[in-house]
Order: structure tokens, then C-alpha cells, then sequence
């Protein structure tokens, strides 16, 4: 059986061994940011709807997770806002009641939870991990360019309270865009809106790979830890590239080109990365990539000292 709404196991930087659950077409959105490793919104609404069927991947779900396979979290991200999914309640409800040994994270925009049901459906996972760039209205327009009914007062205050009703891993992710959202005003709203939930930890996080907009540029290390410094005494972390396992890649030969091109659909990614989510030798890689290059499929962009390998549109 093929699995078009999974894929991985990757290895992430996040979570360790994680098996990617894709619930929404691309690219469903409720923003659509400047720094988004999918592209451009093409469908920017907070409607929810089952824009890919539940049916369809709990049947998926159950197909892959019989052969029992180790992995650290079953991971809601991909294409776009899984909250806007009407089905992830019944989805990770199931995975709750059949799979209780497999963890569940939710990675989320955060702008849907001020539904009824969205909270209850993140109050079922393990992590729930919100994404927050913005404290101030200019700069949500700026890099968030959220859709027309999604107010950023009613955001924050939404994930104020669920933060106190959940019991899960909470990680708060701020994506740091130098000049844009890390002055000392803004950096003061950050502090100040954080400090009223109740979280597990702030991940922050910046540029490292081919966004939507090329005027989005880089933190740098030490801007990280001024601001990592700043924020104290929450509890916060940068999130680095480097921390990372093994996976063991136990597909036959003839499915890695797919698995690669499954892998640079949901962003773009390093040689580097493709062989530790692989676990396949470089010359291997190397020799798929110049195929997949060859047929016109992906496309290689630099940024800083890395190439990446991105689908071509
Ligand atoms: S980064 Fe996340 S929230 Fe922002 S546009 Fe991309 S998928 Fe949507």
C-alpha cells in the first residue's frame, strides 16, 4: 500500500525519529509566511474542512504502524496548518486508542485555537508545538500576512489560556527575522506575552534553508543567544541543526528516489540531510540526485555555505 499522506521517518532536529503525517493539500494555510519552507499560500483560509479525508490516513496509519516501526514521535505537520483538518480529532483520537505506544506532536500556526475543537484535538497530543513570530500587528502583517479574519489579539489570548489547560510538552517556537521582529519594543512583547503561558520551553529559531522570501535573512548565533539571554529566566533553547540519530532506512533500492522526492516536497534539504534521513552513502544519494536534477524535478538553491535540493515548480 503507498502512503502519500506520511512520510519519513526523518530524522528531526525537533523530535528525534519522527514519522510525518500530512493532512492538508498544498498549500492550505490560515498565513502565509515570508519564511515558509513550503512556498506561497496558495489557499490562505482559516476554514476547516477535511481537506484530505481521515479515512484516508487512519487506513494509511494503520497499514504502516502494523509493521510496528520504531520511531520517536508520529508528527502533524507538513503542507500547510493541520488544525485547519477538521478530522485531526477522530485522526489522532485513533492513533490514541490503537497506537497508545507511539507519541503525537502537533505542529501548529497557533492561530486556530480559539475553536472549540481544534483545543480539543491538541489537548490529545503529547507536544503541541505553536509557532509565534509576531507580538505586534506590524509585524504579523509583515511575516505572518495572516487571512482576513485571523486577528492577533485573539491568537495570543487563545494560546494564553490553552496553555493552562494543557498537560502535554509545549514548545513555543519564535522564528527570529533580524530587523524585522528582534527589536528591543518587540523583543519586550515577547517577553511579556510568554510570560503569562504556561510552557515547557521557547525554541528559537531562524532562517537555515530556501524560504518564500529572499529578503528573509539569517540570525546569527550570537544574535540567538543576546536574545536567548534577553528572555531569561524562561526557559529557552536555540534550536540547532546538529542534533540528530541515526534512522535505519530498510526500503528496497528501487523506492529511494521516491522517498527522496517525497522528502524535498515538504521542504527543502541538504545532501547532508538526505543522508541522515536516509541513512543512504553519499555516492548513492549523489547519483539520485543527479537523476532527479536530470528529469527536471528538483533544483539546487544556495543559502549561506549550503545547497539545497527543492522541488521544481
Ligand atoms: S510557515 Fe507554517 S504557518 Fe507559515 S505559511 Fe508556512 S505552513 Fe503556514
Amino acid at each position: 500500500m503507498k502512503h502519500p499522506h506520511l512520510f519519513g521517518p526523518v530524522n528531526s532536529r525537533r523530535l528525534g525519529i519522527s514519522l510525518g503525517v500530512d493532512i492538508i493539500t498544498p498549500k492550505t494555510c490560515s498565513l502565509d509566511c515570508t519564511y515558509c519552507e513550503c512556498g506561497v499560500t496558495t489557499n490562505l483560509t482559516s476554514e476547516r474542512k477535511e481537506y484530505v479525508s481521515s479515512k484516508e490516513i487512519i487506513s494509511e496509519l494503520d497499514d504502516y504502524l502494523s509493521k510496528k516501526p520504531v520511531l520517536d514521535y508520529i508528527t502533524f505537520s507538513g503542507s500547510g496548518e493541520p488544525t485547519l483538518n477538521s478530522g485531526l480529532y477522530k485522526i489522532v483520537n485513533h492513533i490514541k486508542t490503537f497506537y497508545p505506544h507511539y507519541k503525537t506532536a502537533l505542529l501548529t500556526n497557533g492561530t486556530l485555537f480559539h475553536c472549540e475543537d481544534v483545543i480539543n484535538a491538541a489537548l490529545q497530543f503529547d507536544l503541541v508545538a505553536p509557532s509565534m513570530d509576531a507580538v505586534t500587528e506590524r509585524s504579523f502583517r509583515l511575516i505572518n500576512r495572516p487571512a482576513s479574519d485571523i486577528s492577533l489579539v485573539k491568537m495570543l489570548q487563545s494560546l494564553i489560556s490553552f496553555s493552562h489547560k494543557y498537560t502535554g510538552t509545549l514548545l513555543l517556537e519564535l522564528f527570529i527575522i533580524p530587523g524585522v521582529n528582534d527589536s528591543d519594543e518587540e523583543l519586550a512583547e515577547f517577553k511579556n506575552s510568554i510570560t503569562q503561558m504556561k510552557i515547557t520551553r521557547v525554541q528559537l529559531n531562524s532562517l537555515d534553508r530556501p524560504g518564500t522570501e529572499k529578503s528573509v535573512v539569517t540570525a546569527s548565533p550570537d544574535r540567538l543567544k543576546q536574545i536567548a539571554h534577553y528572555l531569561a529566566p524562561l526557559p529557552v533553547e536555540i534550536i540547532s541543526r546538529n542534533v540528530l540519530k541515526t534512522v535505519q532506512n530498510s526500503g528496497p533500492i528501487e523506492e529511494t528516489e521516491e522517498k527522496i522526492l517525497s522528502l524535498i516536497k515538504r521542504r527543502p534539504v541538504t545532501l547532508h540531510d538526505l543522508s541522515i534521513l536516509t541513512a543512504l552513502p553519499l555516492e548513492q544519494l549523489s547519483a539520485v540526485i543527479s537523476t532527479l536534477e536530470h528529469k527536471g524535478e528538483i533544483k539546487r538553491t544556495a543559502v549561506e555555505n549550503n545547497i539545497f535540493f527543492q522541488i521544481r515548480t
